[in-house]
């Protein structure tokens, strides 16, 4: 996957499950990295950037759009104001539980927006074979769970 396809794919995403980002700018962008898979900011209130690990590159469309999706989540509550997200990584360094709360709250939002086969794609390329840690969401089995039900 080029970075070309990495924004196509985020903006066909947000055409589908994220209307009230249809009008702000974004950019998306792979990088080397062993920490994350996906990480999102703000270069100014109408401007945001997603970065996706170069890993990506070789894993499914699908599990990417589950990545995708949850960054998306973030952005919007960002871009909505919802305090939760503006102030995540002074709540991570308060209260991991609140960390965790959140994350999985994300999780459950990108479910609802119609993406939860995709998070389980996601879950299923990034986690498999690994220990659980409740501070990526939801885990593997509760998606699968949610999105079978
Ligand atoms: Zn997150």
């Amino acid at each position: 996957m080029t970075k070309n396809q990495l924004t196509r794919l985020t903006i066909e995403i947000i055409e589908r499950g994220f209307p009230e980002l249809s009008n702000i700018e974004l950019t998306a962008v792979f990088r080397k990295s062993k920490d994350y898979h996906f990480c999102w900011g703000l270069l100014s209130p109408e401007w945001f950037f997603i970065e996706a690990s170069t890993r990506l590159k070789q894993a499914p469309l699908i599990a990417v759009s589950g990545g995708l999706a949850h960054e998306l989540v973030h952005i919007t509550n960002c871009y909505k104001n919802i305090a939760f997200d503006n102030i995540a990584d002074l709540i991570y360094k308060i209260s991991r539980r609140s960390y965790i709360w959140n994350e999985r709250r994300t999780d459950m939002e990108a479910v609802k927006r119609g993406f939860g086969k995709e998070l389980v794609a996601f879950s299923e390329w990034a986690y498999t074979g690994k220990p659980e840690n409740p501070e990526r969401g939801l885990s593997m089995g509760e998606l699968r769970s949610i999105v079978e039900a």
